[in-house]
């Protein structure tokens, strides 16, 4: 069998809860899903034939509050990755303290081929579709992969006009002129490096000249390319789907913005050497960062990456059998359930905010962020140096320990 996000994330409870000795009833309850939604999307093409697509909403566990997590447009989106996607939610809302479940859902589809309407018309019938389980206190969707606030603010507006009155926080990173929040664009890329630089502190490094190598510069990846540029990092290689550039001197953040702004790939980027997606995984650099899709460090690769720390910007990048070699090798990797949360803590910030009618400033929301960030990790290394565990197996034992918690407490119904 061909190991996927899906048997990724499994191994990893499985393991975890081994550990942990968590009760068997408690371990299965959590290895399945309170609910999945699968849904057909039909909509009018612009040329007037009629496509039906396929979609998810998948809900893993509410224990703690509303299922909470993103959506995403992918044509090779499986059930099976929406369930990883779903059930890392769970421990990532659970680990940095915010009071969600996990959810994730999604359309195959491949918006790159459809026009500006199709996308509406796709976003807008996918969320009635969904809407009987969703809702403000129910399951709060965002944006993922492929999806953004244009598409949130369709998905609001279907929601609010199905509801019967305006309904902000259905859900989060919207434009901020109808209910979204300061901050949230760049909180995943914030919060990383939030982490960098805890990590870096601790292990007695400088961020000063620190050479890192960023796979995937979309939204996530290129907003950590601007705050370690800015920090006086080196960034010496970047990709997109379309391939990678290297200059072990350093790249400029901002001519590889705009260079990708006016050629859709960073391919012949002036002064800097082509590579592939594969040889940038293994560039000698301080800092790997992988912020593209999921199972890109394998047992092929794992033995070859000759980062000093992995850094997890994309969900589960990683395979057990790669964190086994790298644990080995002693290269840290920090999780992507702590290393990427940003995004859903100022999303939590954002529901706050639209359930209170009532908006704080950046600086307020940058700082919570910090906080959130730093008390979740110092309590991850803290478990880590403890007990002798890796990061994530650390930051693991942390947030499924409050989930079955809540599940003890709460009692299974009737
Ligand atoms: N899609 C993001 C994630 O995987 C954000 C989810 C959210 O804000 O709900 O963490």
């Amino acid at each position: 069998m061909v190991n996927g996000p899906w048997q990724t994330a499994l191994a990893q409870l499985d393991h975890v809860s081994e550990i942990m000795m968590l009760p068997d009833s408690v371990h299965q309850l959590l290895r399945n899903f309170d609910r999945i939604l699968t849904v057909s999307v039909p909509i009018l093409m612009d040329n007037g034939s009629l496509r039906v697509f396929n979609g998810f909403r998948v809900q893993h566990n509410a224990s703690r509050g509303p299922y909470k997590g993103g959506v995403r447009y992918h044509p090779e989106l499986t059930l099976e990755d929406l369930q990883a996607l779903a059930m890392e939610m769970t421990w990532k809302c659970s680990l940095v303290g915010v009071p969600f479940g996990g959810a994730k859902g999604g359309i195959i589809c491949n918006p790159k081929t459809l026009s500006k309407a199709e996308l509406e018309r796709l976003t807008r019938r996918y969320t009635y579709a969904i809407m009987p389980i969703i809702g403000i206190e129910k399951d709060i969707p965002a944006p993922d992969i492929n999806t953004n606030e244009q598409i949130m603010a369709w998905m609001m507006d279907t929601y609010s006009i199905n509801n019967g009155y305006c309904t902000p926080g259905i859900v989060t990173g919207k434009p901020l002129n109808i209910g979204g929040s300061l901050g949230r664009k760049d909180a995943a890329g914030l919060g990383i490096t939030f982490v960098i630089e805890n990590v870096i502190k601790n292990m007695k490094m400088e961020l000063k000249g620190l050479t890192v190598a960023i796979q995937g510069y979309g939204n996530v990846g290129s907003t950590v390319g601007k705050f370690l540029y800015e920090s006086g990092c080196r960034i010496i290689a970047v990709s997109s789907s379309k391939g990678s550039v290297y200059n072990p001197k350093g790249l400029d953040h901002h001519a590889l913005i705009r260079y990708y702004k006016e050629n859709g790939s960073f391919e012949h980027f002036p002064y800097a050497e082509s590579i592939t997606n594969e040889t940038l995984l293994e560039l000698p650099c301080d800092v790997l960062i992988p912020a593209a899709m999921g199972n890109q460090i394998t047992k092929k690769n794992a033995g070859k990456i000759k980062a000093k720390i992995l850094v997890e910007g994309a969900n589960g990048p990683t395979t057990p059998e790669a964190d086994h070699i790298l644990a080995e090798r002693k290269i840290p990797v920090i999780p992507d359930i702590l290393a990427n949360a940003g995004g859903v803590i100022v999303s939590y910030f954002e529901w706050v905010q639209d359930v209170q009618c009532f908006f704080w400033c950046e600086k307020e929301i940058n700082t919570r962020l910090k906080n959130l960030l730093n008390q979740a990790y110092e309590e991850v290394l803290h478990v880590s140096h403890e007990r002798g565990f890796t990061l994530r197996t650390a930051a693991m034992i942390l947030a499924i320990k409050k989930v079955a918690d809540a599940i003890s407490v709460r009692g299974i119904y009737p």
